[in-house]
């Protein structure tokens, strides 16, 4: 079997257009949409994905902020200003870009955030609602992995899916996500004992490592989806995914390639998020 490719490039694309109109209903009622973006510190990958987020929310109408800050803020004065970006109704959105520095306690610093703004869903309020299926921000990350399943009209319920990590922003949210869809749910990490025996049973597996070739094609079964958040580089320095991509496009059904999959959804899933705390503010 040859996999079909799960294009995540095209479908953020459609996800931005659809963003950017209703972000233009907005508009014309008055609201413009607005994203806060603190940055602290200057860490070089940081910079650039503080960068992409504001250039993706301006091309789709969106506004967004970028607030740098030396290294060395204290804690007080960056809680401070969230607070500050809490009670200002104009700003929709507030994202802190991680990781902090360390002496910031991140926890600390997300949970002040209020959780009406936060579109990263890192808040313990945003995780809570997902646990319970109550209204909130889900992560980006899982959230684009969970419509690029809805996109090949993939029906979750009564599969068999294995996440690979239990991170609190990956792994976790999305078996959470898999399980409100009526998926059976298991989640594979560091500790787990032959993981290609979980694997081999998954109708769906999500890779979320931050390993390279942790999934081969002896580890699929054939005709499986299999979607690839990892993010690494190979010997030639060229990003790469924590699947097999070539053994595993053989044995499986679906496939995500990287780059050009998670990556984009993930940028466009942060986008939705800030429309849709500016449609909930506005009571749309
Ligand atoms: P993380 O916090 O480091 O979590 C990695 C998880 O993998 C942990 O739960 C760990 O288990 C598990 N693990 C490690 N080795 C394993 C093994 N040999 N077998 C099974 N599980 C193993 O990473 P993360 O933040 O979730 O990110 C995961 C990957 O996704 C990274 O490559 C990251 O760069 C990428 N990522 C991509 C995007 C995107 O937009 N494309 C967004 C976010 C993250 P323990 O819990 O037992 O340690």
């Amino acid at each position: 079997m040859t996999a079909r490719l799960i294009d995540g490039n095209a479908l953020a694309q459609a996800i931005r257009a659809e963003v950017a109109g209703r972000t233009q209903a907005l508009k014309a009622r008055g609201i413009q949409p607005r994203l806060a973006i603190l940055l602290v510190g200057e860490d070089p990958a940081s910079q650039v994905y503080t960068k992409h987020k504001v250039a993706d929310s301006t091309a789709t109408g969106l506004q967004a902020t970028l607030e740098t800050f030396p290294a060395d803020l204290s804690e007080a004065a960056l809680l401070a200003r969230i607070r500050q970006l809490n009670a200002d109704a104009s700003v929709h959105g507030i994202l802190v870009q991680l990781p902090l520095p360390r002496h910031l306690d991140a926890s600390k610093v997300i949970e002040t955030i209020d959780p009406a703004k936060d579109v990263d869903g890192f808040h313990v309020a945003s995780a809570g609602a997902l646990v319970t299926g109550q209204p909130g921000f889900w992560p980006c990350t899982p959230y684009g992995c969970m419509k690029m399943l809805e996109s090949i009209g993939y029906d979750l319920r009564g599969k068999h899916a294995v996440v690979i990590g239990r991170s609190n922003i990956v792994g976790k949210p999305m078996a959470l996500m898999l399980l409100q869809r009526s998926a059976t749910v298991t989640i594979c990490h560091s500790a787990t004992t032959d993981l290609a025996a979980h694997t081999r049973q998954a109708d769906v597996v999500v890779a979320a490592v931050g390993k390279r070739n942790v999934l081969t094609a002896d580890m699929v079964k054939p005709g499986a989806v299999v979607i690839d958040v990892g993010m690494n580089r190979n010997e030639q320095g060229k990003l790469c995914g924590d699947v097999d991509f070539e053994g595993v496009s053989a044995v499986a059904g679906w496939i995500t390639p990287v780059p050009g999959g998670v990556g984009p959804m993930t940028r466009a899933m942060l986008l939705v998020n800030t429309l849709e705390a500016a449609e909930r503010a506005a009571g749309a």
